[in-house]
């Protein structure tokens, strides 16, 4: 057979069989790729037709089926059957979307998604646009461009001369900053640790009357979706200040910003459009394939200062060229995959999607609840955070659900709990998945 048709074949049964079989693969299908897979370096060539077969044979039964509809980990979405069948052709394709000269294709699907997801997001219609690999280097790129900005007022060029010897930036972060965003500071020479974290309320959103002196070197890093609770951080009134200061306001949005979409949803994001830089994620709940991150910085001159480069073949063109908006030069032409998800849904079916996870996840508090439990935040999102007694009872449940495989959902500690924290992102989700979940969930405790 064809090699490509076999591929789709394969493809086609494993999404065809996703609802039936455990989420988690077992220790025996691991163990079983272990051994298939990890052989000596090959000496001589194999067919395609059996490394594929390879793939799927020991491949497919190992992955985790975040795919399926019963999958709560972290915060995962699916791939749509459009967003799939873009990557497919994208890596049919195979074009570097560094240059509009190395493919126009990439270049014009990938404005035309940037464009429509400002639209989307409510964001500035000439804020920059940056599609990257998810929230970290979407994090990363919006703080590189705050540093350019905040620096280049200094009168120092931070590109060409580094951060030895500059102004200092003080970096504020709420308290509880996602691990990401500190990591993205460690990469710009920032600093992880050399920031000074605000207090939060009783859901975790930064406390906007206990923000420090702001000035005209400070960045504030604002939340739109806490990994935990879902919740906002008052962004209207944290960007008020810190504007009147001078400051630059970034915010993480990896998920949360997408509430825009909905008008259901839109008012609890509500003042994070008057930020400077923006950081979200397509692989998350717009569900498009990993990886997919987008960033967008409203002054584009500061993204473009952080990280346009020059060489002699590099033609100025009279066109956006993606590779002086983002870190990377090469990459994958992932602007068409998010194209072709809200092109395949338009503005209704992205509020849908929205609506949808979020109504599963008051499902799963409400049956909760019911059973006597106890929910930690308020759901206003898609995030649940449940208890089922002491820390040890909490994951002793956790660990009779993950070894049941019906559904998955992780561990987390917050304010002094620990909780399992169940996220609600995928678009193949159902009322039917969360019942089977919650069913499993609640034998769990018994
Ligand atoms: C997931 C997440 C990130 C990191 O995103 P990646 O796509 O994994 O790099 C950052 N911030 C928040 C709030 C997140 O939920």
């Amino acid at each position: 057979m064809d090699l490509l048709q076999d591929a789709a074949r394969r493809a086609n049964l494993y999404l065809n069989s996703i609802h039936d079989r455990r989420v988690t693969p077992t220790p025996e299908s691991i163990a079983a790729l272990e051994t298939a897979i990890k052989t000596e370096l090959p000496e001589t060539p194999t067919a395609a037709e059996t490394v594929l077969a390879d793939l799927d044979q020991f491949g497919s039964p190992a992955t985790v089926a975040s795919q399926g509809g019963r999958f709560f980990g972290f915060v995962t979405g699916g791939t749509t059957p459009a967003a799939l069948a873009a990557s497919w052709m994208i890596s049919t394709w195979d074009q570097n979307a560094a240059l509009r000269v190395m493919s126009p294709a990439a270049a014009i699907f990938e404005e035309t998604a940037l464009t429509w997801l400002r639209g989307l997001l409510n964001l500035p219609a000439d804020a920059a646009g940056a599609v990257v690999t998810g929230a970290t280097m979407a994090n990363f790129t919006g703080l590189a461009a705050a540093r350019h900005a905040l620096l280049q007022k200094q009168n120092w060029d931070v590109e060409n001369d580094g951060l030895f010897g500059a102004p200092p930036i003080t970096v504020v972060v709420g308290g509880e900053v996602h691990v990401s965003l500190l990591k993205a500071l460690g990469m710009l020479g920032l600093g992880r640790r050399r920031v000074i974290r605000v207090p939060v309320d009783g859901q975790g959103r930064m406390r906007a009357d206990s923000l420090p002196p702001l000035n005209e070197t400070t960045i504030v890093c604002i939340q739109a979706g806490n990994v935990n609770t879902g919740a906002f951080d008052p962004a209207a009134e944290i960007c008020e200040a810190a504007h009147k200061a001078g400051a630059w306001v970034h915010v993480d949005g990896a998920f949360g910003l997408f509430a825009a979409m909905s008008p259901q949803y839109r008012h609890l994001t509500t003042g994070f459009a008057q930020a400077d830089s923006w950081a979200t994620d397509g692989h998350k709940w717009p569900n498009v394939g990993y990886d997919c991150g987008l960033a967008f910085v409203r002054d584009s001159e500061a993204l473009r200062g952080a990280m346009t480069m020059n060489a002699a073949y590099l033609p100025p063109g009279a066109h956006r060229d993606p590779c002086h908006y983002t870190p990377e030069m090469s990459r994958r032409a992932r602007g068409v995959e998010l194209w072709a998800a809200i092109r395949a849904q338009g503005r209704t079916g992205m509020a849908a999607l929205i609506e949808r996870t979020c109504s599963h996840a008051r499902r799963f508090a409400d049956g909760l609840r019911a059973a006597g439990h106890t929910v930690l935040n308020d759901v206003e999102l898609n995030q649940v955070l449940v208890t089922f007694g002491t820390p040890e009872q909490t994951l002793a449940v956790m660990r009779r659900v993950q070894a049941e495989g019906i559904c998955w959902c992780g561990e987390t500690e917050w304010q002094g709990h620990v909780a399992m924290r169940i996220s609600v992102s995928s678009w193949a989700t159902t009322e039917a998945d969360v019942d089977a979940a919650l069913a499993s969930i609640l034998r769990a405790t018994q």
